[in-house]
């Protein structure tokens, strides 16, 4: 096959910054002189990339209180001001999107099609699309402010984008930013930090502190941040939720999920079996809104499970950079022995695993994409969310079958409906309570329309125009009913 991306120039970045990188602050880089280090590695050969340090206490309060005094100036700025910003942000990193892409690989595990193709252009879409609502916010949200300083915590899973899905909200509606990568992704943020210092982004606006969970509960915990804005597991979730309950924080949560994926009888099966390798063997399954519950209907079933492993034994597992990969390395040792552990567990319970047989490589954490057929729909496996590449596949007989299985989950973050009958897809997406429903799709992402969940999966929405309200200030929001109304 093709020679895998070169990972010259970013090999030469690391090469420059063996000391380590350090936070952003009020527009500067700390270094890690005196810090702590946390070690990064490739999850595809388990080399270490570099160390990036861990923020403390004094670190958080640091960023806080820049974010503090620059939200004066930058909250007073007219939109259209605020707007050449994030329009520079997005310029910048369509320009360097072949180093993203292959930084986004080395760090994540994720195959290099999948960030050159799908993480970085959505980060760009998404500072483009809010650098147009940062002009039109004072005459769409009449009389708004913003709310003030953001304390943003994200995942590892999509490390750019969930960044670029807290930074460009808050910052087109007036906010400054405090922002917390995860400890295992955190390199394109150090990037995206020498892009805010390029395009002359006012010192404060955006501070990115490295860390892990202490280093996250100290900014949602900061006295001074007026909004937390959170995407990971719904564990940490709920401790975040405790952590500042009673405060004036405004809260926005991003959790896990387990979505259906609805397979009626007379669904296009080519389309469907497609659909489910966009659904759960996309970014290796760690997906919050993966399809990780396939519902098929009963006549078709055996059909549509012979078609979808023809399908999964063409699918290439191997080195991220490789352009010809389907999918690469889970994050983390520890992910990769989760996933096993519940794959385990699944087995144990009596599911039968059809999984691709292919070779792995030696090193990394590399797991074969596969499912599980003749599970209960109460087992662990139909229920916890694995977040790696493995679905569950159940039967159902009525729609109304189909619809009871869907619903019964704690999450209700995504779903999909495949019919070539639409009054079928229409009713059925109707009654599946999930945030984001697809029909005859799945997993499409769009800057300009809310993503959120339900239940378990969190709550406040993201992208688009429900996405602005939570980054307006509360007393805005009160008006809310009333500007609908009007
Ligand atoms: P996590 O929730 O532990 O970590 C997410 C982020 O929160 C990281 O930046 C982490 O440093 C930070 N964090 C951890 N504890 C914190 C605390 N007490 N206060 C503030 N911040 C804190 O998720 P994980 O350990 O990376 O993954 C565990 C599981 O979570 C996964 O297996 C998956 O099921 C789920 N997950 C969901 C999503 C999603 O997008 N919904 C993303 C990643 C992981």
């Amino acid at each position: 096959g093709p020679a895998p991306e070169s990972n010259t120039d970013v090999q030469a970045w690391l090469d420059a910054n063996k000391d380590g990188f350090g936070h952003f602050i009020n527009g500067k880089f700390t270094g890690t002189e005196g810090r702590d280090t946390i070690a990064v590695t490739n999850p595809a050969n388990g080399l270490v990339l570099a160390n990036v340090a861990h923020g403390t206490q004094a670190d958080v309060d640091a960023a806080v209180k820049a974010a503090r005094a620059a939200f004066g100036t930058w909250s007073a700025l007219p939109g259209h001001e605020r707007a050449k910003y994030l329009y520079a942000i997005a310029r910048h990193i369509q320009k360097r999107e072949r180093f993203f892409s292959v930084l986004e690989t080395m760090d994540n595990g994720k195959p290099i099609r999948e960030t050159r193709d799908i993480d970085i252009p959505l980060v760009a879409r998404h500072f483009y699309h809010h650098a147009g609502w940062a002009e039109m916010v004072e005459t769409e949200f009449e009389g708004f402010s913003p709310v003030g300083v953001c304390g943003q915590v994200i995942p590892w899973n999509f490390p750019l984008l969930m960044l670029a899905w807290k930074i460009a909200p808050a910052l087109a509606a007036g906010n400054t930013v405090v922002l917390k990568p995860a400890e295992l992704t955190p390199l394109t943020a150090v990037a995206f930090a020498e892009i805010c210092h390029e395009v002359g982004l006012p010192a404060g606006v955006v501070n990115i502190v490295h860390g892990d969970g202490a280093t996250g509960a100290a900014i949602c915990g900061h006295e001074d941040v007026d909004k937390v804005a959170f995407t990971g597991s719904t564990e940490v979730g709920r401790i975040i939720r405790e952590q500042i309950a009673g405060s004036e924080k405004k809260l926005s949560l991003e959790l896990g999920g387990k979505s259906p994926f609805i397979v009626f009888e007379d669904a296009d099966i080519d389309g469907a079996v497609e659909g489910v390798v966009d659904a759960i063997w996309f970014n290796q399954g760690e997906v919050c809104c993966a399809g990780s519950r396939i519902l098929v209907q009963e006549g078709i079933a055996a059909r549509f499970y012979d078609k979808l492993r023809k399908r999964m034994e063409t699918l290439r597992v191997g080195d991220p950079l490789d352009k010809t990969i389907d999918i690469g390395a889970l994050v983390s040792a520890g992910q990769l022995e989760r996933v096993t552990s519940l794959v385990e567990q699944g087995k144990a319970e009596g599911g039968t695993l059809w999984q691709a047989p292919v070779k792995l490589p030696t090193k990394g954490n590399f797991f074969a994409p596969g499912f599980f057929t003749d599970v209960d729909p109460v087992s662990t496996v139909c229920e916890v969310e694995i977040f790696g590449p493995v679905a569950t596949a159940t039967t159902f007989r009525t729609p109304d079958e189909a619809i009871a299985l869907a619903n019964n989950t704690k999450y209700g973050l995504a779903a999909s409906v495949w019919s070539e009958n639409i009054n079928l897809a229409l009713d059925a997406a109707a009654r599946v309570k999930a945030g984001v429903v697809w029909i005859n799709s799945t997993n499409l992402l769009d800057a300009g329309a809310g993503f959120g969940g339900y239940r378990e999966s969190g709550f406040g929405r993201e992208g688009g125009r429900e996405g602005l309200y939570e980054y307006l200030a509360a007393d805005w929001e009160k008006r809310l009913p009333l500007a609908r109304d009007e």
